[in-house]
């Protein structure tokens, strides 16, 4: 018999309309690309995205089409999302820092039909129009633009659709699994791979963000996304704000340290999100401005191990709780946070701290489980510390690709993460690599990531990458790539010496070579395998 309850599809237009209705007159405050910062507020956000609704309908779009974005976080982005998804259209979000190959590539790939643009990315669109011949109007993120319009002929103006439509629009309504976004996997192997989300996997993913266990966001918060709108949907923020009416501050271009320590102070935020990157950047200028974060009372820090000196920084100096969460763009990100269960609180602060380090827990709505490195159907203890491939289920996690069948989904309908990682008997979760990350020396395995964590600690590392680089014996050993903080004389025995009792001996890399720069991926993540093809070779040489 089936239960006599209302039965509304969970669709993202209902989202805004809460935010509009309930939560009209808190401020979403945005830095424009000129350096601006603008005040609007729920209602006038639900407004213009209605308005939009319109134009989008009057330029002939119907449902399901794709329409590309190419954008900072800001406010007319973020209307743009809502009229997009709203009206049953596919909102893709493009990463701008792709190389242009890929850019043409991924908007072939989706048959995207309108391009939204910020002016920064003028000069990117110039460069592949003549690739991407399937958009069929450009449109402007701003205000009417001579200098677009000798660039793009056609192009249109987002202030002015604005301007010629009314907010007299009904979301439609239809069924909740229809696909409301698509994000492209950073691609650091390969052609990128899209994953389409639901309208019904983003709403549960929204209130399962919004849970005091992940990251306890509510109306009395003042949210600070610095992850970008195109990576996973700045891991579903833009959509738990609206669910829950709290006020938002979009950044941006502008997503340095000294910059972000600035709208944090000014703006009073309570709660950001970001990776490791950013925050080690956060963190200096916060130190050398003499802030205190004072407003900040958490910090979600994920999509790249977080390396522990962070986290203590962040509770130590700031009074500020970081919480490490892990995720994909695979599964709308959120996977695992980590947060404490009542029983540890008569832990000692050694010991919490020892546990937060972990990327956390399964938050309800996702699953994980561990299954063998070599023997790929047999389950691995989940005891804490036996290594496993990490497997995923859940509401908000991926079942198929964009375009093609993944061969990451397991028979049992599981998703194979490619990571490999430990899982204690209380779901916590230690990531302890990317399978294609591990170093296989003599037959042992070393973690690239502990490596990186422990140099990262060190006070004139600022940033360090550990690659495997092939060895005539042991088949592979560790090198480290460093990047010295300004003025550091550090050399490479005093980082080494800085390994002694942290790591068995046999783990401590064979050599550091230091650069001037790590180049990061469009996610902020170091990319590791351009630093293999330059450097996997250098103990061969030796
Ligand atoms: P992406 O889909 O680009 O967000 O990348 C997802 C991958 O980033 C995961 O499979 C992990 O390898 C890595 N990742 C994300 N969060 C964490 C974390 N907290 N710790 C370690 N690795 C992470």
């Amino acid at each position: 018999m089936l239960g006599k309850m209302m039965y509304q599809p969970l669709l993202i237009s209902s989202l805004i309309e809460h935010a509009a209705q309930y939560h009209s007159d808190t401020a979403v405050y945005s830095k424009e690309v000129d350096g601006t910062m603008t005040k609007s507020n729920w209602l006038s956000v639900s407004d213009n995205s209605k308005r939009l609704a319109n134009a989008l309908q009057s330029l002939g779009l119907k449902s399901s089409d794709c329409i590309a974005t190419l954008a900072w976080n800001n406010r007319r982005h973020l209307e743009a999302w809502y009229a997009i998804s709203g009206s049953e259209m596919i909102c893709h979000t493009i990463n701008p820092r792709l190389f242009p190959e890929q850019l043409t590539y991924i908007i072939n790939d989706a048959k995207d039909q309108v391009l939204f643009f910020d002016i920064t990315f003028l000069p990117l669109i110039a460069a592949i129009k003549e690739h991407i011949k399937g958009i069929k109007h450009f449109i402007l993120l701003g205000d009417r633009d001579e200098k677009v319009l000798e660039e793009l002929p056609n192009a249109l103006f987002f202030d002015e659709l604005l301007a010629e439509n009314d907010t007299n629009f009904d979301w439609p309504q239809f069924d909740e699994k229809q696909a409301s976004s698509l994000c492209y996997t950073s691609g650091t192997t390969g052609n990128p791979k899209g994953i389409l989300y639901s309208h019904r996997s983003s709403v549960l993913h929204a209130i399962a963000l919004c849970m005091p266990d992940v990251s306890a966001l509510s109306a009395q918060d003042v949210l600070l996304p610095v992850v970008p709108m195109f990576h996973v949907n700045a891991w579903g923020t833009p959509y738990a704000a609206a669910l829950t009416g709290c006020s938002l501050i979009l950044p941006g271009p502008n997503l340095d340290g000294d910059s972000l320590v600035s709208v944090i102070d000014d703006y009073k935020v309570t709660v950001a999100l970001g990776v490791p990157t950013i925050w080690q950047s956060l963190l200096t200028a916060a130190k050398n401005k003499g802030s205190t974060l004072e407003s900040m009372t958490r910090t979600i820090v994920g999509g790249a191990a977080c390396p522990p000196s962070i986290i203590t920084s962040f509770r130590e100096d700031f009074n500020c709780d970081a919480i490490h969460g892990w995720g994909m763009t695979e599964t709308s990100p959120l996977g695992t946070m980590n947060q404490i269960k009542a029983k540890h609180k008569s832990l000692s602060r050694d010991e919490i701290n020892e546990l937060r380090k972990s990327q956390g827990r399964p938050p309800y709505g996702v699953q994980i489980r561990l299954m063998g490195t070599e023997k790929k159907d047999q389950h691995v203890a989940e005891d804490g510390e036996s290594q496993g491939r990490l497997q995923i289920r859940g509401h908000w996690v991926i079942d198929d690709y964009f375009t093609h069948k993944p061969d990451t989904i397991t028979e049992d309908g599981w998703f194979d993460t490619g990571d490999i990682a430990t899982i204690d008997e209380d779901g916590y979760m230690n990531i302890r690599d990317r399978s294609k990350d591990l170093i296989k020396s003599g037959g042992e395995w070393i973690s690239s990531v502990e490596l990186e964590n422990i140099a990262a600690g060190h006070a004139e590392v600022k940033m360090a990458a550990a690659i495997a680089a092939n060895h005539k014996q042991w088949g592979e050993r560790p090198v480290l790539i460093v990047v010295k903080e300004e003025d550091s004389n550090v050399d490479e025995a005093q980082i080494l010496d800085f390994y002694k009792d942290k790591v068995a001996s046999w783990q401590i890399p064979d050599k550091v070579i230091f650069v001037d720069n790590i180049v990061l991926n469009g996610a902020g993540k170091m990319m590791k395998n351009n630093l293999r093809d330059e450097h996997g070779d250098v103990l061969l040489e030796q």
